[in-house]
C-alpha cells in the first residue's frame, strides 16, 4: 500500500507509524516526491487499511492493485533516475550503454571503452561470464575479464556493467562492476535475483525470452524487495515464430512498462535483432517509442569477435548511431546524456557550489518556457525559481546577489536571436554566461476545466506564441487572437477569468501549474521549434572547470579585410566557430559588432592562446562567457 503522509506529520508520529508497520511485517520505503512524501509498505500478511488510515500523521492510504508493488507507478509517480557514478539513467535523458558482447582481451576492451567514450556512450558493457547456448562456444575470461573491464572503465571514466550468471561470482564482480546485469536466461532465477538485489547496487534486468511484461516486473520486484532501489529494465526481444531476426523486439512494451512502472526502460537492439544492419533502425525506433536508453553491442573489429560478431556494430556505425540519436532527442523533448569531459562536469560544479535554497531568476510567470528550461538544467529539486517581470530584472537580480543564477532565452531556431538579451549582456559586464540549455517549444491550446474547443471565442498568448501556431489558428477564423505579455501569464489570466470562451497558448507545464485543461496539444505550425537558453551568473561564480564553448562579441576596424583578419586568427588556431552574427552597434548607425560562439574542446588552451591576437584584430572585444554547453 501507499501511505501518503500529512504535510504536518511530526517526527515521533512517523516513528510510531514505521514501528507499527514493521511490527506487522511490512517492508517500508520512504519516497520524497515533489508534492508529497509517501511510505511504500509491502507485506505478506493482509491488513485492514483502516488501521493505518487512523494513525496520526497519515493523510490517506491507497492500496496498490498490481502484484508488483515497489516497481509500480502506483507507488511512485515520478520517474526513477538511476545514478551510476557520473552517469544517470532515466528522466528526460537518453543514455547509451555500449561495448562488446564479451571481454576478450585487455587491448580489446580498452579499445572498445575508448570508442564508446569518444562517441558519447555513458557506460561500458562487456561480459566476463558468458551464458552461451553451446558449451563449446567461448565462455568468457571470467575473473581475468573482470579486471580488464575495471581497468578499461578507470582509463576512460566510464562506469561498467557486466552480466552475473551465478551467485558464486558475486564477490569477484562486486569489486569490479558498477552495474550488475541479469541476462534474459536468468530473469526468473529468483535466488540470483534475491542475492543481487541485496547488494544494493544498480541492476540491469533483461526481459526473459518468453516472459510477459508482468513476469518481468515481478522479477524487478524481487530485486527491489531484496534491497536495491535501482533497477533498469531492458527489453531485448522476445521469442516468436519469426525466424528472420534472432528475437522479435517488442517495442510496444516500452510505453506500456513506462506507464506501469517508474523504473527506467532501456532497449537492447543487438540481441533483439541479431543482425548488425537492423540495430540502428531499431535503436532509433526504441528511442522514439520512449526508451530511456540503449544497450548496444559494438566491437573494434566485429569480424574477429569471439561472440555475437554478426550483431556487433562497427565503430563508425556506432558513432553514426549516436549522431542520429542526438538529432532525434529534441523531437522527444529529451537530451542525449553525456559524461563530462573530466569527472567534474560544469553543470555539476555549479550544483555543488549551491545549496538547495539557491535561486535562479527567470523572466515570466510560473510555468514559462524559461522556468521549464531552468528546472531541466538544474534538474528540479536543487534550486528554486524566481519569476521576474522583465529580462533586465533577471540581470539586476543576479547582479545584486538576490539570485545566484539567471536564465534567459537567447536564440530560437525559427525566429533567430533574442537581441534584447544580447544587448543586456553588453550592458552588464559583471555578469557572465556559465551554461546553456536547449528545449523544444511545444505549444498547447489550454482552456478552463471542462471547456471544449467549440466553446472557445478568444485566444490569449504572447505574440510569438500566436505567430508560431498560425496554421492551427487559421482554422478558427472567428476566434479573436489577443496578444499577451507572456505565454504562461496568459494561462494565469484565463485561470482567473474562469470563462469557457477564453483559451491560452502555452506549455503543458503552464497548464499544470494553473490546473487548466489542455484542449489540444502540439499546435505549433513547425514542430522543429527549439529555444536555446543561457545561464548567467556574477563573475565570481562563473568559473566552469571543463568548458567546451566560448561566446565572444567584437567589432572590427572599418577597413577592407578586417573581419577576414579576425577570422583568420580563429582559422590559424583551428578554433571551430558555431555561430557568427552581426548586429548594429547601438548609437553608431551603420556600424556593426559580431557575436560569435566558438568550440573550445578539448581544452581552452588554444582559445586562451588566441586571445591576444583576437584583441589585436578587433576594435572592441569581450568574452561573454566560457562555459559548458
Ligand atoms: C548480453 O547482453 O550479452 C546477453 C547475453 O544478453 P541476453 O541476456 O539479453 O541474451
Ligand atoms: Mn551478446
Amino acid at each position: 500500500m501507499v501511505i501518503v503522509l500529512s504535510h504536518t506529520i511530526k517526527k515521533n508520529e512517523k516513528e510510531n507509524l514505521r514501528a507499527f508497520l514493521e511490527e506487522k511485517g511490512f517492508k517500508l520505503r520512504e519516497i520524497v516526491g515533489e508534492e508529497e512524501t509517501i511510505l511504500g509498505a509491502v507485506g505478506i500478511r493482509p491488513i485492514d487499511i483502516r488501521e493505518v488510515q487512523m494513525m496520526p500523521g497519515v493523510d490517506r492510504v491507497i492500496p496498490i492493485s498490481k502484484p508488483y508493488k515497489l516497481a509500480s507507478r502506483e507507488l511512485k509517480k515520478e520517474d526513477t533516475i538511476v545514478p551510476v557514478g557520473p552517469a544517470k539513467i532515466g528522466g528526460l535523458r537518453i543514455s547509451v550503454i555500449a561495448g562488446p558482447c564479451a571481454v576478450e582481451s585487455r587491448e580489446q576492451i580498452l579499445e572498445s571503452a575508448r570508442l564508446v567514450r569518444e562517441s558519447g556512450g555513458v557506460m561500458l558493457r562487456g561480459g566476463a561470464y558468458k551464458p552461451r547456448t553451446s558449451p563449446y562456444s567461448f565462455q568468457g575470461l571470467g575473473e581475468e575479464g573482470l579486471t580488464y573491464l575495471k581497468m578499461a572503465g578507470e582509463a576512460t571514466g566510464l562506469p561498467v556493467a557486466s552480466e552475473i550468471v551465478a551467485t558464486e561470482h558475486i564477490d569477484p564482480m562486486k569489486e569490479c562492476v558498477d552495474v550488475f546485469q541479469i541476462g534474459a536466461r536468468n530473469m526468473q532465477n529468483f535466488e540470483l535475483l534475491k542475492r543481487v538485489g541485496a547488494l544494493e547496487k544498480p541492476v540491469i534486468l533483461k526481459r526473459g525470452m518468453s516472459a510477459t511484461i508482468e513476469e518481468w516486473l515481478m522479477a524487478a520486484e524481487y530485486l527491489l524487495s531484496s534491497g536495491t532501489e535501482y533497477v533498469i529494465l531492458c527489453e531485448r526481444g522476445i521469442r516468436t515464430f519469426e525466424p528472420y531476426t534472432r528475437n522479435t523486439l517488442d517495442l510496444s512494451a516500452i510505453p506500456i512498462v513506462k506507464k506501469l512502472s517508474h523504473l527506467p526502460v532501456i532497449v537492447d537492439p543487438s540481441h533483439a535483432t541479431g543482425i548488425r544492419e537492423k540495430v540502428a533502425p531499431m535503436a532509433l525506433a526504441a528511442v522514439a517509442a520512449g526508451a530511456d536508453g540503449l544497450l548496444v553491442e559494438v566491437h573494434p573489429d566485429p569480424g574477429k569477435a569471439l561472440s555475437d560478431g554478426p550483431q556487433s556494430l562497427f565503430p563508425s556505425q556506432f558513432e553514426k548511431l549516436m549522431r542520429d540519436i542526438e538529432a532525434l532527442a529534441p523531437v522527444l523533448g529529451k537530451e542525449v546524456a553525456r559524461l563530462p569531459e573530466t569527472p567534474v562536469p560544469g553543470k555539476k560544479e555549479i550544483r555543488i557550489r549551491q545549496g538547495a535554497e539557491d535561486l535562479v531568476a527567470f523572466q515570466g510567470e510560473p510555468g514559462a518556457f524559461s522556468e521549464m528550461a531552468l528546472f531541466r538544467h538544474f534538474e528540479n529539486a536543487v534550486v528554486s525559481s524566481l519569476p521576474c517581470s522583465a529580462f533586465r530584472d533577471v540581470f539586476d537580480t543576479v547582479l545584486s546577489g538576490r539570485a545566484r543564477y539567471g536564465i534567459l532565452p537567447i536564440e530560437n531556431s525559427l525566429s533567430g536571436s533574442i537581441h534584447e538579451n544580447y544587448d543586456l549582456l553588453l550592458q552588464y559586464p559583471d555578469v557572465s554566461l556559465v551554461g546553456e540549455h536547449k528545449i523544444r517549444i511545444e505549444h498547447n491550446l489550454i482552456g478552463v476545466p471542462g471547456a471544449r474547443i467549440e466553446d472557445v471565442r478568444q485566444v490569449y498568448s504572447h505574440p510569438q506564441g500566436l505567430a508560431q501556431c498560425s496554421k492551427f489558428l487559421d482554422t478558427f477564423p472567428d476566434w479573436q487572437k489577443v496578444p499577451f505579455y507572456d505565454t504562461a501569464g496568459s494561462v494565469a489570466f484565463i485561470a482567473r477569468e474562469k470563462q469557457k470562451a477564453y483559451a491560452a497558448i502555452a506549455s503543458a507545464e503552464a497548464a499544470k501549474v494553473y490546473r487548466m485543461d489542455i484542449l489540444k496539444e502540439g499546435i505549433e505550425t513547425n514542430p522543429r521549434n527549439y529555444t536555446r537558453f543561457v545561464i548567467i551568473a556574477r563573475e565570481e561564480y562563473a568559473r566552469v572547470r571543463t568548458p567546451n564553448k566560448a561566446s565572444i562579441v567584437f567589432s572590427t576596424p572599418d577597413k577592407p579585410g578586417s573581419l577576414f583578419r579576425f577570422l583568420k586568427v580563429l582559422a590559424d588556431r583551428e578554433l571551430n566557430m558555431h555561430k557568427l552574427e552581426s548586429r548594429p552597434i547601438p548609437g553608431k548607425p551603420w556600424e556593426y559588432m559580431f557575436y560569435a560562439d566558438l568550440q573550445i574542446k578539448p581544452d581552452r588552451k588554444r582559445f586562451d592562446s588566441a586571445l591576444d591576437a583576437m584583441k589585436q584584430a578587433a576594435d572592441d572585444f569581450r568574452i561573454l562567457g566560457v562555459y559548458q554547453a
